[in-house]
């Protein structure tokens, strides 16, 4: 089942169980608060906060997600995008828990003839909050969990809530068992959702209490809500690859195409075996981000050097990265974003007609950094030659911060640029040097402003440096390594 197919699918159950379709709002949220979309409930904040009120009692959409936190994770577990889609229903006082496992249930067991998804009922594991008694009942009695399969975890492990006074209530996960081939058999009561055997898929939230004043998972529960609501959240993607007989997400039919593509580019071959296991991650991250760059720039994200356009330059430039990591030095860009958007136009059909736009923006960032790869790459050289004849095999704060502030090389690169060959970097050096630019440029400003330098900057610059270098404007800082 392809994943425009999953896609519709999960729409066309919700439309028949009278829900609203609401089509996906943009990644980029219109709350300037929130970087990106990173959930289905996003738009529907103010519904579920009780700020607005909502104008259907259900709704249900699938929303395309852009989750920066799991930039790391891309390539390396099964399950992680920086960009993907999630399904979601919603009931704002309508349905409450019964009414959501009936859904989620009949939906993912259904057969596949009558619009449902065919997974097996004996491999589902649900995790819930230990004091959801309701839950528990509904799980057991009436879908007929096995109890053997329902994971009992605190409040700390598995409630949401938006981390202020508000709204909060525990989660229901149902996670599907892949098979003994992706690990041990969890001993009854437990589960390691982490491990490559038991993969979440679907999250369902209940906001059932009112929570107050605390930070993190340390605040009080003040009572029930009086209109209670329902949020849940479906990893699409990880559907796909479970229906695809896939090992990952990254091969399913919207993203494998464009690991196919590298591959032949490269000249590696992806999933050749232990030794090339690295360079799989490297043809996975390709492919991720190659996606979520044209979802973002789709989404009307152009590069930067901060905030969400800092983002997606760090995606097209891991992207590139990765590609001549793999050997190839060409442009990377206009042979494998075509490849991307026609997979992608299948279920997003603007990117067709805005594909040329989208192209430019992306084909523009590649050129500008490989410039600045090629100067920065041979100073890198030297620094970490450099570094490398000392015992402690650390890159200094110092060249850090001239690669950043003369070459344009981001902190992230050269830390994992130094990883690759095996040093450190002094991150708490490049930020003392990040925190006196800085300063300088607040000194400098406030000099224009003013007409005359302000001391007091100058002064609390030279205290924080404990006085050692005298302030001489930092010019001898650019010169040549
Ligand atoms: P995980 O524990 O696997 O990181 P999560 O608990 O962070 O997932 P939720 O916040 O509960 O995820 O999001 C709801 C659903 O969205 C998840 O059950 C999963 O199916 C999907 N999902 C979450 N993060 C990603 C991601 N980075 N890539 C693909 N799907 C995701
Ligand atoms: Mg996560
Ligand atoms: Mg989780
Ligand atoms: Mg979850």
């Amino acid at each position: 089942m392809r994943t425009s197919e999953v896609h519709s699918r999960f729409l066309d159950f919700f439309e028949k169980k009278a829900h609203e379709i609401v089509p996906s709002a943009s990644l980029v949220s219109s709350d300037p608060s929130i970087l990106f979309t990173v959930a289905g409930m996003v738009p529907f904040i103010p519904y579920i906060v009780g700020t607005e009120r909502a104008p259907w009692p259900r709704a249900a959409s699938v929303q395309k997600c852009i989750r920066t936190n799991d930039i790391d994770n891309v390539g390396r577990t099964t399950r992680h995008g920086t960009f993907f889609q999630m399904g979601g229903n919603f009931s704002f006082g309508d349905y409450f828990k019964e009414g959501a496992i009936d859904l989620a249930w009949e939906l993912m067991t259904g057969s596949v003839d009558e619009g449902g998804f065919g997974l097996e009922g004996d491999r589902m594991w649900v995790t819930i909050w230990e004091q959801d008694a309701e839950s528990y009942d509904v799980l057991t009695r009436k879908i007929g969990i096995d109890p053997q399969h329902i994971v009992k975890l605190t409040r700390e492990e598995i409630f949401w809530s938006t981390g202020q006074p508000g709204p909060a209530g525990p989660c229901a996960e149902w996670h599907y068992d892949r098979g003994p081939e992706f690990g041990p058999e969890a001993a009854g009561g437990t589960i390691d959702p982490g491990g490559d055997r038991y993969l979440e898929i679907w999250n369902l939230v209940f906001d059932e209490f009112l929570r107050g004043e605390g930070s993190g998972k340390d605040y009080p529960l003040l009572g029930e809500l009086e209109q209670k609501a329902i949020d849940t959240g479906l990893g699409i993607e990880r559907l796909a690859y479970l229906l695809q007989g896939k090992a990952n997400m990254y091969e399913t039919d919207q993203v494998f195409p464009v690991i196919d593509r590298a591959q032949q580019l490269t000249g590696k071959r992806y999933g050749g075996g232990d030794a090339g296991a690295e360079d799989d991650v490297r043809l996975r991250v390709v492919a991720d981000h190659v996606r979520s760059a044209l979802m973002l720039v789709g989404d009307g994200v152009r590069p930067g050097n901060e905030g969400r356009g800092y983002v997606l330059r760090r995606l097209i430039r891991r992207a590139v990265r990765s590609m001549r990591l793999l050997g190839y030095d060409k442009p990377s860009m206009p042979e494998l974003l075509p490849v991307s958007k026609d997979v992608m136009a299948q279920t997003y059909s603007s990117l067709e007609t805005d594909f040329a736009r989208i192209s430019d923006v992306i084909c523009t960032e590649e050129d500008a950094f490989r410039r600045t790869l090629e100067t920065g790459t041979a100073i890198f050289d030297q620094v970490a030659g450099a570094a490398k004849s000392t015992s402690a095999g650390v890159v200094a704060g110092e060249d850090a911060f001239r690669l950043h502030d003369t070459y344009g090389f981001p902190i992230d690169l050269t830390l994992e640029m130094a990883q690759e060959v095996g040093l450190r970097v002094d991150e708490d050096g490049f930020r003392t040097a990040m925190a006196e630019q800085r300063d300088r440029a607040r000194a400098d400003a406030a000099a224009k402003k003013t007409g005359h330098t302000d001391t007091a900057l100058y002064n609390s610059l030279l205290t924080a440096r404990g006085q050692s270098v005298p302030f001489l404007g930092y010019t001898d800082d650019t010169a040549a390594v």
